[in-house]
């Protein structure tokens, strides 16, 4: 495994100040290097580091494919959501799409169970291969696996691999389909310099809301901000600083308790 040194601006999507040491996961022999407990990063799009002394990893391009195999779309799990969409319409499939826009891995969203347009990745989902360190490295069929909203029965495993459901369709139908889903999600929220939703919404209700009528839209803590366009996005700056991430963070839950008596959970993982 090959360690690196790398600056979080990089690494995640709301380009946190600070650098990081990760491992980089060649193959799968790798995985009977790791310690009993790490953490496995994916694209950072929905991550924020708080401790930098932690075991980090990351799967390396070599897993980042994705084939037809008969009935299953199959998709390495270091494969970013931008490659699968470019996939879906040169070859007329149609499966994933919902997440156009999402920069996300596989990984990440199966772990997760990302979703969109009221689809989630479970609903595609045929098997996930992972490594768990209790199993070692085992292909889960669609029965053995639990998911809910933002959540999957995968603590501790790391995904490989992911079998989706796909149908063949009209190539310039995907192509539509993609390029307004996009569209959709720029006209409500934003596509860069953030990590998605923060919180996730209550039941029956929507984070976003609770947040907007606390008065709280638009609210600057030095480097970071409450998105003016969807108070449930927190926007960065080129070197964010977490603890102003974490003071909005701590002042939206605060401000919707006091206001609705609402104990908004974050969506979003601080490692
Ligand atoms: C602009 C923008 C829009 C977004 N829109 C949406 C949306 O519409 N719907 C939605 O659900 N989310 C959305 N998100 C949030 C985010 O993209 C998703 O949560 C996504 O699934 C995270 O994937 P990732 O690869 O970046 O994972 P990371 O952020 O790197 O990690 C997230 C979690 O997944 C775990 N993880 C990552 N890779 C693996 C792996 N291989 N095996 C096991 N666990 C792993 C990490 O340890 C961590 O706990 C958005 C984010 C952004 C920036």
């Amino acid at each position: 495994m090959i360690k690196k040194r790398i600056e979080l601006a990089k690494l995640t999507t709301i380009h946190l100040k600070g650098q990081v040491d990760i491992k980089i996961i060649e193959s799968l022999n790798d995985f009977s290097k790791l310690p009993e407990s790490f953490t496995i990063f994916g694209n950072c799009s929905n991550l924020l580091v708080k401790n930098s002394n932690r075991d980090f990893y990351k799967l390396s391009d070599k897993f980042s494919y994705v084939r037809v195999e008969e009935n299953t779309l199959v998709c390495g799990a270091s494969l970013k959501m931008s490659v699968l969409m470019r996939f879906l319409i040169e070859n007329s499939i149609s499966s994933l799409e919902f997440m156009a826009g999402v920069p996300a891995t596989i990984g990440g969203a199966v772990f997760m169970n990302a979703g969109a347009f009221f689809e989630s990745v479970a609903d595609k989902i045929l098997y996930v291969k992972v490594f768990c360190a209790s199993q070692g490295i085992v292909v889960l069929e669609k029965n053995r696996l639990h998911f809910g909203y933002r959540f999957s029965n995968l603590d501790n495993c790391v995904v490989i691999e992911s079998g989706f459901l796909y149908n063949r369709v009209d190539k310039n139908f995907i192509k539509e389909k993609i390029a307004n889903n996009i569209k959709t999600r720029l006209a409500k929220a934003h596509l860069t310099n953030t990590f998605g939703s923060v919180f996730k919404n209550p039941l029956g209700d929507y984070a976003g809301r609770l947040i907007e009528e606390s008065g709280l839209k638009g609210l600057v803590k030095n480097s970071a901000k409450i998105s003016d366009k969807h108070a449930n996005y927190i926007l960065g700056s080129k070197q964010t600083d977490i603890n102003d991430v974490l003071f909005l963070i701590g002042k939206a839950k605060e401000m919707v308790f006091k206001n609705f008596g609402i104990e908004l959970e974050e969506e979003v993982k601080i490692v």
